[in-house]
């Protein structure tokens, strides 16, 4: 049986949420709350229905599921009082401000016996699930580094997060995403180190630009790049291996696997003149010498995301997205503040 959905919150994110309820074969739609009249009226006219206040969301008997999509400083208190009241509740990625948040909003969870989860849904990304994919197979061998980027030039939408007291700036906005995807593909690897800089490039009150080096103790080195103001864009991944190279360029999983072709394993080290002057090393490789592979095709569903929270509210599956992962990527987060403010590596034990 469908379980009934109330999003609080219609601004971009609660509206993306009602869309896709409302096409779901797991949720039926009962309904919206946003603190904003308008935002009410405007459900109304799309034929949803509206509550007048978040008391009557939590008194509804029959809503069996919260999603909160409201701006990041208010997730602890609404999710608190939803996991009370004895609702199941999807909060809106970053769960909260900083890990203490969290654990008080995981003490409310334990103590009311409710599902509480978090919308980390690019891990349903067709780049991610692509890149995660041949990382797996191990056809790019042993893995050097996994480079993770997203650049833009559009700067920091003129909202929210653009203010500190509401958890604005990308660290929180997308790195939360970024470093979920990183540590999602590697359960059981430790983090070895943590080593951050984070800058203001266009924007004075919060973060527009961060790197991430985050070593695990499996050899990788994660790192991780986001800029709000790169005029000329980088791939969105470049896996190194130490039998291939893997470029994802974009969201669209435009891009290939490159390996060493048999003509480049027989070539003898030769030095070649460049504009560079004479080099071994970094010469152009000749035709041949490097093989192109597609990507793989795949096929991804966000309402995955809701099939699964509700095959775990019937027992039939257990949760996707574990409040252990979100709390561990919290926990990098707050590290890679702490390196950018001291100029230091953190090591984790
Ligand atoms: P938004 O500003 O577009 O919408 C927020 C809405 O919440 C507004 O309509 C506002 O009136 C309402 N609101 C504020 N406080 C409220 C309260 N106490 N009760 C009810 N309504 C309240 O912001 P957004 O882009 O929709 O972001 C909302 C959340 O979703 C944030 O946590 C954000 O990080 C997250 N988000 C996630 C993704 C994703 O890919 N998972 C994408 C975008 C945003």
């Amino acid at each position: 049986m469908k379980k009934n959905l109330v999003v609080i919150g219609y601004g971009g994110m609660g509206t993306w949420h009602t869309q896709h309820a409302l096409k779901s074969d797991v949720v039926n739609l009962a309904g919206v709350y946003d603190i904003n009249p308008e935002k009410n009226k405007l459900a109304e006219e799309r034929g949803i229905f509206a509550y007048d206040s978040y008391e009557a969301v939590l008194a509804d008997e029959k809503v069996d599921l919260i999603t909160v999509a409201i701006p990041n400083d208010s997730h602890k208190e609404v999710v608190i009082r939803a996991l009370e009241a004895g609702k199941n509740v999807i909060c809106e990625k970053p769960v909260s401000m900083d890990s203490a948040e969290l654990d008080e909003m995981i003490a409310a969870s334990e103590k009311s016996g409710k599902l509480f989860s978090v919308h980390q849904n690019r891990r349903f990304d067709v780049d991610f699930l692509a890149m995660k994919q041949i990382k797996q197979s191990g056809e790019l061998g042993e893995l050097i580094n996994i480079e993770s980027r997203i650049h833009g030039s559009r700067g920091i939408p003129s909202d929210w997060r653009g203010e500190k007291e509401h958890g604005g700036g990308m660290l929180l906005d997308w790195g939360v995403h970024l470093i979920d995807q990183i540590l999602f593909m590697m359960p059981s690897a430790k983090i070895k180190s943590v080593y951050a800089d984070i800058k203001n490039v266009l924007h004075e009150e919060v973060d527009d630009y961060f790197k991430i080096i985050l070593k695990m103790d499996n050899g990788i080195t994660a790192h991780i790049e986001l800029s709000t103001y790169i005029l000329e864009y980088q791939p969105r991944w470049l896996v190194a291996g130490d039998k291939g190279t893997l470029i994802v360029k974009n969201f669209g999983c435009e891009g290939n696997i490159y390996r060493t072709g048999k003509m480049l394993e027989k070539l003898p080290p030769q030095i070649t003149e460049t504009e560079a002057g004479p080099t071994r090393q970094f010469a152009p490789v000749p035709p041949g010498g490097i093989i192109t592979e597609k990507l793989p095709e795949i096929e991804t569903d966000w309402v995955d995301f809701y099939r699964n929270v509700i095959d775990v509210l019937n027992g039939r599956a257990e949760s996707l997205i574990k409040i252990s992962e979100v709390r561990r990527v919290l926990a990098v987060m707050q590290a890679a503040w702490e390196s950018a403010n001291t100029n230091k590596a953190i090591l984790f034990e």
